[in-house]
């Protein structure tokens, strides 16, 4: 059984990184019928928020990442982690260090002068037990030989255990430490493969020791690559949004964004689009290359343009709703809101492109584009503007094809080109002179508001 884990700290949002990781786990464990466990490690008490937490479920929920274990809160499990270092206690394995921070400090100072890194001497290996004074516990590295481990993508990766430091695995005040509590989670919840950022590659080593000492088996090791900005430097504000959710707010769909993640590093030939169920059959974690991706923004709005233009109008307009609102639009005031979509798919990059799109037909009382309606709204143009008015006040049934026969009767009558009335009805009914196709336009606006509409613009 394969067992995955995606284990961040709620000390933040869920960034794009830490959605990738999460991403990658999640697809390892549905393409091989794994289990996927969350684990919010929020040892970190000073740091975790609850809010973080809620913000990384979300995030996780938006991107369909659903989980089949947890999520376990490490804070949940002290008593857990106590009962481990006094079994390496019994065991010989860790010892109770006295040093005093003073102590500890003139020997960093001294090792710094002759030029020596700076490391535990391991005093406090052979001294007695004292009792009342206070003590944090050291696990007893080994201090020849090598840790190797083959990473799944970076390949095989080598320490000598003689840079490693007696880990800390308990502090003075018996919490726990970070990467004591990780090997402890991620032995007792079984996990197989661990996929998670390179930036705990020098963790790994350290972690390696602690499985060995407690005699559980070692998982397999995937560290991912950072994520770059475009300059290559290390993705962060400066290059804009880098919470996944500030991506749904900015309009974007969420299979947009999980096919723009996994593609941050994992490739299959030249393929771009991927659905769900093609990355779970396609998804190799030794197809991630070893570089780091670079975040790039137009293949994000690219691919959602795709996704926006593959979706169906009737989920678009769901998703659109909140969108419309923050531009105090209600939809339930004008015309139905997936005939509305469907005429802006082709043109909208984001829900926010769309929403933008979408609020002329919701308000009828814009003022119009000006320069615009000085160069459409001519004399000539009120005239025949008048004349279709007539027409489409009649028209019956009031659909796509006959609204466009309408206009070519009246353009072939008057024996003028639809460039000549085209342009200033859409002034009319749209208020610019970008808007979809005037057809659909006339069609989803309803013969009474379009009617109403070029009155409006003729008087
Ligand atoms: N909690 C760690 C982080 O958020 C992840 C540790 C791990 O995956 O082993 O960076």
């Amino acid at each position: 059984d394969v067992r995955l884990r995606f284990a961040p700290s709620p000390t933040g949002y869920l960034h794009v990184g830490g959605a990738r990781t999460a991403l990658f786990n999640w697809l390892l464990a549905r393409k091989q019928g794994g289990t996927f466990v969350l684990r919010i490690e929020d040892t970190d008490v000073a740091r975790s928020t609850q809010e973080s937490v809620d913000a990384i479920l979300q995030g996780m929920e938006w991107l369909g990442l659903d989980w089949d274990e947890g999520p376990f809160y490490q804070s949940e499990r002290f008593g857990v982690y106590r009962e481990y270092v006094e079994k390496l206690l019994a065991a010989g394995k860790a010892y109770k260090c006295y040093c005093t921070a003073e102590e500890l400090e003139a020997k960093r100072e001294q090792a710094l002068r002759e030029g020596r890194k700076p490391k535990y001497d391991g005093t406090c290996r052979h001294r007695p037990d004292a009792p009342d004074a206070p003590y944090v516990v050291r696990f007893k590295a080994p201090q020849e030989g090598v840790t190797a481990f083959d990473d799944l993508i970076k390949g095989r990766i080598s320490f000598n255990n003689e840079e490693l430091d007696d880990l800390i695995i308990q502090r003075s005040d018996g919490t726990p430490t970070y990467n004591f509590v990780v090997v402890i989670d991620d032995a007792t919840m079984g996990i197989t493969t661990v996929i998670r950022g390179d930036d705990h590659v020098n963790n790994t080593p350290r972690q390696i020791l602690l499985y060995e000492a407690l005699g559980y088996p070692v998982p397999r090791f995937a560290h991912v690559p950072m994520i770059l900005g475009a300059d290559k430097t290390r993705l962060s504000k400066r290059h804009g949004a880098t919470s996944v959710m500030a991506y749904r707010d900015m309009g974007f769909l969420p299979e947009a964004m999980v096919n723009y993640l996994v593609r941050l590093g994992w490739s299959h030939g030249d393929e771009e689009i991927f659905s769900r169920e093609e990355l779970i059959e396609k998804f190799s974690i030794e197809a991630v290359g070893k570089s780091a991706g670079v975040f790039n923004p137009d293949k994000l709005l690219w691919l959602n343009h795709h996704y926006i233009k593959e979706s169906t109008p009737e989920r678009l307009a769901g998703l659109l709703v909140p969108f419309l609102a923050e531009r105090g639009i209600d939809p339930a005031t004008g015309p139905a809101l997936a005939a509305v979509v469907k005429t802006l798919q082709e043109r909208s990059r984001t829900l926010i492109e769309m929403a933008d799109g979408a609020i002329f037909y919701y308000r009828g009382d814009f003022a119009y584009d000006e320069a615009a309606a000085a160069k459409q709204f001519t004399p000539a143009a009120a005239q025949l503007m008048e004349r279709l008015a007539g027409r489409l006040e009649g028209l019956e049934p009031f659909g796509h094809d006959a609204i466009e026969a309408t206009f070519k009767e009246l353009c072939s009558e008057q024996g003028i080109k639809m460039g000549q009335i085209g342009p200033a009805v859409r002034v009319a009914l749209c208020g610019g002179t970008v808007s979809p196709s005037i057809y659909e336009v006339i069609e989803v606006l309803g013969r009474d508001e379009t009617v109403r509409r070029i009155r409006r613009a003729v008087a």
